[in-house]
């Protein structure tokens, strides 16, 4: 990691154990600062869900020097399959394969990811404190930290990386209101019993769409659904729905659809919030990362990928100015426009995913088709911006 300058004997607090805040965790301590996580959790775990690691978050993994313990416990991925959720007819297809070969991508379970972070922090040092529910943060040249126990601590630098609640992103910005996006996602793990290859499949159809793609040695199937609907879901996955629910939803759809939602039992069930991206990601001697400062849709399956970066750039940034106020300056500026743009494509990907039948659907889905087909470049191409950027050679 090429630092200019030492973080030695600067105290960071970090709220927050999940992707962001451990990665960043790692990468602060490789600067040579004393971190200490802050996890609400009796344990760091993960719900059982799959995340999709594009060849971008795996250049902040790369550098952590994590590439091949992540690969381990992985599934490479080979392409993207865009499909006609009725009769499962490939309309589009992205070829993974085609990738330059230093851009790999991985399907991943939550719990190794996490599991790998967090074991790789402890190992450096990094100490973590669970059950340390953060009520809240004073920002300020010694910012003070207070628990719901009411315990506090001061540090020199306090980072939220606490998630889609943070208590620390209404301390640097004004309250906004999220709002419902009238979709709704079910997510699940099951065993795959349809021999689904490594690819991630979009089963798309009117209102409605359904991502599969298989986990660790391709014996389990991470399975997201989205429906559009009027009525509200709460921002959580701790409430669950009947697999009878999913299933009816999604009953037009084709027999590997209907196969697949046979092994569903008890699905959790989350209610898509559009959040606008913080305004201000750092105050005095404070920052904030990943979905603390911007949540994400799930459509182009990259919140866990930007909070990776964000952790990379913040900890290099900080590495690489004078003082604290400058490197939190520059990290905001190295990151807000790109993170923005990559929050604007998803949420337009939701819409492009759920076309109803008729001649818009059928022009998209032709020209889509005649793109993958005939200039499968080009179609990779187009995600150059997003899988080809490295936060890790930018300074
Ligand atoms: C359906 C769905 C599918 C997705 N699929 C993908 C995908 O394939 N690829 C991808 O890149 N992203 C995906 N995402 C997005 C991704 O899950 C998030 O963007 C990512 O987890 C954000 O990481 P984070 O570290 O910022 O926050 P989190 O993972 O939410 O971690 C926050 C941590 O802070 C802790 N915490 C919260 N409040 C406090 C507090 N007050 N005190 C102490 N600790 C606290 C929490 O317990 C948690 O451990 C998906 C999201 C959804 C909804």
């Amino acid at each position: 990691m090429g630092s200019t300058v030492t973080l030695n004997d600067i105290d960071i607090t970090v709220i927050g154990g999940g992707v962001g805040g451990l990665a960043c965790a790692i990468a602060l301590r490789h600067h040579g600062a004393a971190v200490t996580v802050l996890e609400q959790a009796e344990a760091i775990t993960e719900v059982g869900a799959g995340v999709q690691v594009s060849p971008n978050g795996l250049r902040v993994i790369e550098a952590l020097g994590l590439a091949d313990a992540l690969a381990a416990t992985s599934v490479q991925g080979q392409a993207v399959s865009l499909r006609n959720g009725a009769t499962g007819a490939e309309v589009a297809r992205l070829d993974l394969r085609s990738l330059p070969s230093d851009q790999r991508y991985f399907f991943v379970h939550r719990a190794d990811l996490v599991d790998l972070l967090s074991s790789t922090a402890r190992d450096m040092g990094v100490t973590i404190r669970l059950l340390q529910q953060v009520d809240t943060v004073t920002t300020g040249p010694t910012p003070r930290v207070v628990m719901a126990t009411g315990d506090h601590r001061t540090t020199d630098l306090v980072i939220g990386a606490d998630g889609i609640h943070s208590s620390v992103r209404p301390v640097l910005n004004a309250p906004t209101k999220p709002f419902f996006t009238g979709q709704v996602a079910w997510r699940s793990i099951v065993p795959n019993v349809t021999g689904h290859p490594p690819q991630a499949r979009v089963h798309m159809g009117p209102g409605r769409h359904m991502v599969t793609y298989p986990l660790r040695d391709g014996t389990k199937l991470n399975v997201v659904a989205v429906e559009e609907r009027s009525d509200w879901a709460s921002e959580s996955w701790s409430q669950t729905d009947d697999g009878d629910a999913l299933r009816r939803a999604f009953a037009g759809f084709d027999a590997e659809v209907h196969q697949i939602l046979s092994q569903v039992e008890r699905p959790g069930l989350w209610g898509l919030f559009r959040h606008p991206v913080a305004q201000h990601w750092y105050g005095q001697n404070c920052a904030i990362l990943g979905d603390a400062a911007h949540p994400t849709l799930p459509f182009l399956a990259q919140g866990a990928n930007m909070a990776l970066e964000d952790a990379w750039v913040l900890a290099d940034a900080l590495a690489s100015a004078n003082d604290l106020q400058a490197g939190l300056a520059a990290y905001q500026t190295r990151r807000k426009a790109r993170v923005t743009r990559v929050i604007d494509v998803a949420s337009q990907n939701a819409r492009n995913y759920h076309l109803k039948p008729g001649p818009f659907r059928f022009a998209a889905h032709t020209a889509l088709g005649m793109l993958s087909r005939h200039a499968p470049g080009r179609m990779l191409g187009r995600f150059d911006w997003l899988y080809g950027h490295d936060v890790t050679r930018q300074h």
